[in-house]
């Protein structure tokens, strides 16, 4: 991964890959002008010896491309789009892969600007939308959409796991079931899956069937909150047509977010071990803790629990990612957060910085109440992103933000 997709000797033997800051990009000559245009707009397919050049950033650029290239690797597929935010990725993959009139079925527990695209947004396209719950059989979730939505088309299964800010997780290779059960002759559903929390480094759902996987750059892959970025990856055919929308929707990831992105995907894996282990030496220390009413930490879940297997089938590590509830009513949630010193108050996640959020008042507060209690989304829940801060400072900081919680 480390020095793939980048020649050095096509760059002045540059042994980093440059920066290519440029909107614009010369042809040699206006036959090579014609043949890339011919090929962008399909008027004629690509022949297998033509290397065609690149012609304008909106549409490509070198720095997007080999990021693209790397991202690749982690995830085993096939092909990946970058984009200019997590949400670009996700939105511009479910217009392109929805149509007017279509359902999308999805995951109760989603992050909270998916949430929104699905419920206020979509219906303005005459998309539709249905939650389900994935603890259901898939004849229950199949008859519950026939009795509501009769026989519309299902173009996407939408779901995340681990979920933001429950760290619930979901069976995908069940939701692969489901999408396949749901396909009809004229119409493929496919499966798409958020893994910004474990992956790429935990979690690949390609093996378990996901047709496409959708980041939040800006969270791990991106790794110390200094860049906005997002990512789809799949199968050639579905990233091609997700490609094809992102030219118009002009949203592909910037020369220098993608350049800063090249930097971190270095020490992602270092990264990511580190903090997971940071954060299961937390976690512990928490469940212990008397303030606390419970941790939702997937690197603790027990053995006896029914998640455990599927833990243990999808997900290579605990994770990073620690869910609290502390004791007692908002105030003491607000008085904890008020009181931490070293881990700031901040959305947002993955960073080298460690972070604590307030999701129901906050990131999740347009959920409405009914929702977020049956999902656990209560005022006692307050997530932890760990970072790289010595493992010591960050329990000396919790403890002492826990002692003035009443
Ligand atoms: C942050 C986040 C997003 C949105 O990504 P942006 O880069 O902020 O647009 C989507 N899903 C999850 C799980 C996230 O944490």
């Amino acid at each position: 991964m480390m020095s793939y997709g980048y020649d050095p000797h096509l760059s002045e033997g540059a042994a980093k890959t440059p920066l290519f800051q440029t909107s614009t990009f010369v042809f040699k000559n206006s036959k090579e002008g014609r043949a890339y245009f011919e090929v962008a707009y399909g008027l004629r397919k690509k022949k297998n010896s033509e290397d065609l050049p690149l012609s304008y950033a909106r549409i490509n650029n070198p720095n997007a491309e080999i990021a693209e290239e790397r991202l690749k690797l982690w995830d085993k597929a096939e092909s990946c789009a970058l984009f200019q935010s997590g949400m670009a990725a996700i939105s511009t993959s479910i217009l392109e892969l929805s149509k007017p009139g279509g359902l999308i079925l999805h995951s109760s527990t989603l992050y909270g600007g998916t949430n929104h695209f699905i419920k206020d947004v979509l219906p303005k396209y005459n998309i539709s939308s249905m939650e389900f719950d994935d603890n259901d059989s898939l004849d229950k979730i199949i008859s519950e959409k026939k009795k509501k939505f009769g026989d519309i088309d299902v173009n996407i299964v939408y779901i995340e796991s681990p979920a933001n800010p429950t760290n619930q997780i979901i069976d995908i290779e069940k939701c692969s079931e489901l999408a396949k059960k749901l396909s009809t002759k004229k119409n493929k559903a496919l499966l798409l899956i958020d893994n910004t929390f474990m992956g790429p480094i935990w979690s690949k759902p390609i093996d378990f069937g996901a047709d496409v996987v959708l980041y939040s750059v800006t969270k791990y892959l991106g790794g110390h909150s200094d860049i906005v970025a997002g990512a789809a990856l799949g199968k050639k055919s579905v990233i091609d047509r997700i490609k094809s929308s992102r030219v118009f929707f002009g949203n592909i990831s910037s020369p220098f977010t993608s350049w800063l992105l090249l930097r971190s995907l270095e020490t992602l894996k270092i990264r990511m071990e580190k903090e997971a282990e940071t954060a299961l030496k937390i976690a512990k220390y928490l469940v212990k803790h008397p303030k606390i009413e419970k941790v939702n930490y997937l690197g603790l879940i027990s053995k006896s629990n029914k998640q455990y297997k599927l833990y243990k089938k999808q997900y290579g590590s605990g994770g990073a990612m620690i869910t609290i509830y502390v004791k007692g009513n908002l105030d003491n949630a607000y008085r904890f957060l008020d009181n931490l010193k070293l881990i700031k108050l901040a959305v947002s996640l993955g960073g080298t910085e460690s972070l604590a959020c307030h999701p129901g008042t906050m990131t999740h507060v347009d959920v409405n109440e009914k929702t977020k209690n049956r999902i656990g989304i209560t005022n006692s829940l307050v997530r932890l992103s760990i970072g790289l801060e010595d493992s010591d400072d960050l329990i000396f900081d919790i403890k002492n933000a826990l002692n003035e919680c009443k």
